[in-house]
């Protein structure tokens, strides 16, 4: 097999399977500087660690990382509303930022640097784009980072991009089919909708689109929602998994066995109580460590569950690989007398391929619990209530508690949001 189609795998082949002993030094030397950057120049993390009596020697190795203090999406938008807008994690002047994101819930971050992070660019290669190749980019390029990080992303792996965000969908099967776009990026459902919709004009998707690989993530991928789509569009799907504030943490390569970590990233998985590493193989908290050197992220909970895999992925690829997102640990939800986890209302609307996105919203209205899903249901639905009628059904089928749904516009649900909002209050 030629050289170079191996080495479109991977976007930096000697880094992605380089050994442990090569690989531990660099990235000790990563976390050397950046909590050095933390320690003398931010003064969130100068208060954090010095409330938690850590000092800046105390780290010298990946293996330490447990002597800090695991710091969580709440704390940083605390202290963003204390100190704002970014909360004193900066470790430059905020007026050096030259972009300023703005995350639902009104959560600041700062960019300019989503040409510097190669994370996302290593998921692409791992989901078979390559030099050359015309990709869609259909994640929304309003307010969120997201989509940005991608884009860029698309520059270094030296992809040409449609920045066509979430919109309308028509005109996006014409962009598919007139620019015989190859590569895929959004959610798995918006993908499942624009097939929908090519076969509703009467294409016949396989044989008239020039698809051949799309990255998804944002969302889970029931199997059997991967299956579908694959059949559907004779492509191949693989997944990302990350966050805004911490880049790609996970991702598939052709072989699809688990979700590789990134080369530049330290993930780890903890008891989220403890914040101490869990043994391998075993359930717990995703928390990763970035080293942007203008606004580090050391030790983010992601609220996310996850375990290690120790199986060794025939790409070649030697970093840690996450075997997948299992859901969170912070969202199982009383209604009424019932718990509802996100995993089991995932699992409700993979039925739902006509629906984009989902959010359960929880409120108290006299005292009674009230669930209400909001969906925005693909626009093309020639009978939506029917479609919101059923999905109520299953609800109350699935989750044992009745709950309504409420069809939103496209574009109402952010691309990172909590599965379940609860919006009761408890004085
Ligand atoms: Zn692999």
């Amino acid at each position: 097999m030629p050289t170079a189609h191996q080495d479109s795998e991977y976007l930096d082949r000697r880094k992605e399977t380089m050994s442990e002993e090569e690989r531990r030094p660099i990235l000790n030397d990563l976390l050397g500087r950046t909590l050095e950057l933390a320690f003398l120049n931010s003064r969130a993390y100068g208060e954090i660690y010095g409330q938690a009596g850590v000092q800046p020697g105390d780290v010298k190795d990946i293996d330490d990382l447990s002597r800090l203090p695991l710091l969580r999406m709440s704390d940083l938008v605390e202290r963003q509303n204390q100190n704002p807008p970014f909360g004193g994690f900066e470790t430059v002047p905020p007026d050096r930022f030259q972009r300023v994101y703005v995350n639902p819930g009104l959560i600041y971050q700062p960019g300019g640097w989503e040409d510097e992070d190669t994370s996302w660019a290593e998921a692409m290669c791992g989901a078979g784009f390559k030099r050359g190749d015309r990709l869609i980019n259909t994640f929304n390029y309003h307010l969120w980072p997201f989509a940005f990080m991608l884009d860029e992303s698309a520059k270094m792996i030296g992809a040409s991009l449609v920045p066509a965000g979430a919109g309308n969908i028509l005109m996006q099967v014409r962009i598919l089919q007139t620019l015989e776009i190859k590569g895929f990026l959004g959610t798995p459902s918006f993908l499942m909708s624009l097939a929908q919709r090519a076969e509703g004009l009467g294409l016949e998707v396989r044989r008239d689109l020039a698809l051949e690989a799309a990255m998804v993530g944002a969302e889970m991928l029931p199997e059997s929602l991967r299956q579908r789509l694959e059949d559907k569009l004779g492509i191949t799907i693989r997944q990302c998994y990350g966050t805004v504030f911490l880049g790609c943490l996970g991702y598939e390569c052709r072989h699809a066995t688990g979700l590789h970590v990134p080369e530049n990233v330290i993930v780890e998985i903890v008891d989220p109580v403890t914040g101490r590493p869990v043994p391998e193989g075993v359930t717990g908290e995703i928390v990763a460590t970035r080293f942007n050197p203008a606004y580090p992220m050391i030790r983010l909970a992601t609220g996310d569950l996850s375990l290690f895999s120790r199986e060794q992925c025939p790409c070649g690829r030697t970093g840690p690989m996450l075997k997948k997102v299992l859901g969170r640990v912070d969202q199982a939800t009383k209604v009424g007398s019932t718990f509802v986890h996100p995993w089991q209302a995932d699992e409700l609307m993979a039925r739902y391929p006509e629906a984009f996105k989902y959010q359960v919203v929880v409120t108290r209205d006299r005292d009674v619990d009230r669930m209400t899903f909001h969906v925005e249901i693909d626009e093309g639905q020639s009978d939506p209530d029917r479609i919101q009628r059923r999905i109520e059904r299953d609800i109350e089928e699935v989750l044992g508690v009745k709950g309504e749904v409420k069809a939103v516009p496209r574009g109402t649900i952010p691309d990172f949001h909590k599965k379940i909002d609860d919006r009761r209050q408890w004085d």
